[in-house]
C-alpha cells in the first residue's frame, strides 16, 4: 500500500497533458503481411547484406558517435543534390527532427499549420510543446490543398511553423509548386517541405523543394531513409539555410545517432543505386495496384504519389477486420479525420504482396 501510494505520488508529478495523452500505438503485425506502414518490402542482396555486416562487426562501440554522423549528414545533403553552403542536421528518424523544430518554436502563444488529414507526429508533438495545431482541410474530393483557406488561415493564426507534406500522408497527394510557392512568402515563419516519399514521386509529377528552399529563407527540406529501404535504421535530415537549420542544430542531442546506425547508412547511400531500382519497381507496383484497386467493385482509390494507395470503400472497419483475418495488414485510417470516413491506406509490396492483397480484397468484397 505504501509502494502505491509513493507510486501515485510519483506520477503525479507528469504533466496533467501528458497523462492525459496516449502513446503511439504500433499495431502488431505477428504472422501477417505487412502492407501498413509504407516500408519499402525489399532487403539487401544477401552479398550486400553480408559485406554490411562485416562493415559493422568493425564499428568501434565503445565509442560515442562523432566523424561518421557529420560524414553522413553531408552524404546525405549530396545525395538530396543540395548546395554545398546548405545547413543539414539530423534526426533519430524524421520524427525526432519534427519534435526538434516543435521545441524550436514553441512559446506561449506560438502555432503550428498544416493541411488536414496529414502526417499525425505534427499534431502530437505541437502538443508536446504545448502549441496549438491548426489543421486546414483539404480539398475533400481531390484531397488538393485548399489555397484560400489555407492562407485565411496563415494571415489569422501568423504559425510559427508550417507542415506541407509533399506527397502527403495519407493521401498520397502532390500540391501544386505555384500554390506552395504563394504559402511560403505568405508565413510569417518556418515552412518544412516534409519529402519523406521523395524516392516515389514520378519525374514529371513532383520537383524537389529545395529550388524553392534557395529563394525563399524560411522553407526547409526534411527527408528521412525509412522510405527509401531503412525504416529500422532511423535516420532523418533537414536540409536549409545554414543560420537557420544551426538554431536547430543546437537542440539536437548530441548522440541521437548511433554509429551503427550511421555506418548502415553510409553503407546504403554507396549502394544508392540498389535502392533506386527498388523505388523505381515500387512504383510501377503503385501503378499496377491503383488500376487493380480501381476495378474492384466498391473501391475508390485516389491518384499516389507516394508507396501508398488511399481508397474509399463501403464499410473500412468490415474491410481492414477481413483482410486481417485473410492475413493481411493495412491500416484502416477511417478515425484520424471526418474527411477520411471509410478509407483504408494500402501500402505497396512486392509484385507477390501486391497480388495476394487483390486477391484476398477481391475475396472479401464479394
Ligand atoms: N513524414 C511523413 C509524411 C511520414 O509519413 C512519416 C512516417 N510515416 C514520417 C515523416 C516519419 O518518418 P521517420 O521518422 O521514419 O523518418
Amino acid at each position: 500500500a505504501a509502494f502505491d501510494r509513493a507510486l501515485t505520488q510519483a506520477i503525479d508529478q507528469i504533466r496533467p497533458d501528458v497523462r492525459a495523452a496516449h502513446a503511439y500505438v504500433v499495431q502488431s503485425s505477428h504472422g501477417l503481411l505487412k502492407m501498413d506502414a509504407m516500408e519499402n518490402p525489399y532487403r539487401l542482396p544477401p552479398e550486400l547484406q553480408r559485406a554490411l555486416g562485416e562493415r559493422l562487426a568493425t564499428v568501434a562501440l565503445n565509442r560515442y558517435p562523432a566523424e561518421r554522423t557529420a560524414e553522413l549528414a553531408r552524404a546525405l545533403a549530396r545525395h538530396a543534390g543540395a548546395a554545398d553552403d546548405v545547413g543539414v542536421t539530423l534526426g533519430n528518424g524524421s520524427d525526432e527532427l519534427i519534435g526538434l523544430l516543435s521545441i524550436a518554436v514553441a512559446r506561449p502563444g506560438a502555432c503550428v499549420l498544416a493541411p488536414v488529414p496529414g502526417f499525425v507526429m505534427y499534431e502530437a508533438f505541437a502538443r508536446q510543446q504545448r502549441l496549438d495545431f491548426i489543421g486546414v482541410p483539404l480539398r475533400a474530393d481531390d484531397f488538393q490543398l485548399d489555397e484560400a483557406a489555407m492562407l485565411a488561415a496563415i494571415r489569422e493564426h501568423q504559425p510559427a511553423l508550417i507542415y506541407l507534406a509533399y506527397p502527403n500522408n495519407p493521401t498520397a497527394t502532390l500540391w501544386d509548386a505555384a500554390v506552395i510557392e504563394r504559402i511560403a512568402q505568405a508565413a510569417p515563419g518556418l515552412v518544412v517541405m516534409d519529402e519523406a516519399y521523395q524516392p516515389f514521386v514520378d519525374q514529371v509529377s513532383g520537383q524537389s523543394s529545395l529550388a524553392l528552399m534557395a529563394r525563399q529563407p524560411n522553407v526547409l527540406v526534411m527527408r528521412t531513409m525509412s522510405k527509401f529501404g531503412l525504416a529500422g535504421v532511423r535516420i532523418g535530415y533537414l536540409l536549409g539555410a545554414a543560420a537557420l537549420v544551426e538554431q536547430v542544430e543546437k537542440l539536437r542531442p548530441p548522440y541521437n545517432i548511433s554509429v551503427l546506425n550511421a555506418e548502415a547508412a553510409l553503407f546504403a547511400l554507396a549502394h544508392a543505386d540498389v535502392y533506386a531500382a527498388q523505388a523505381a519497381e515500387l512504383r510501377q507496383q503503385r501503378d499496377r495496384l491503383f488500376q487493380a484497386l480501381q476495378a474492384l467493385p466498391g473501391v475508390s482509390p485516389w491518384p499516389s504519389q507516394g508507396n501508398m494507395i488511399l481508397a474509399r470503400v463501403q464499410d473500412a472497419a468490415a474491410t481492414f477486420a477481413a483482410l486481417k483475418a485473410r492475413g493481411v495488414l493495412i491500416k484502416n485510417v477511417s478515425a484520424l479525420h471526418p474527411l477520411l470516413a471509410n478509407c483504408l491506406r494500402f501500402t505497396v509490396g512486392t509484385p507477390d504482396e501486391n497480388t495476394r492483397l487483390l486477391a484476398e480484397l477481391q475475396d472479401c468484397l464479394s
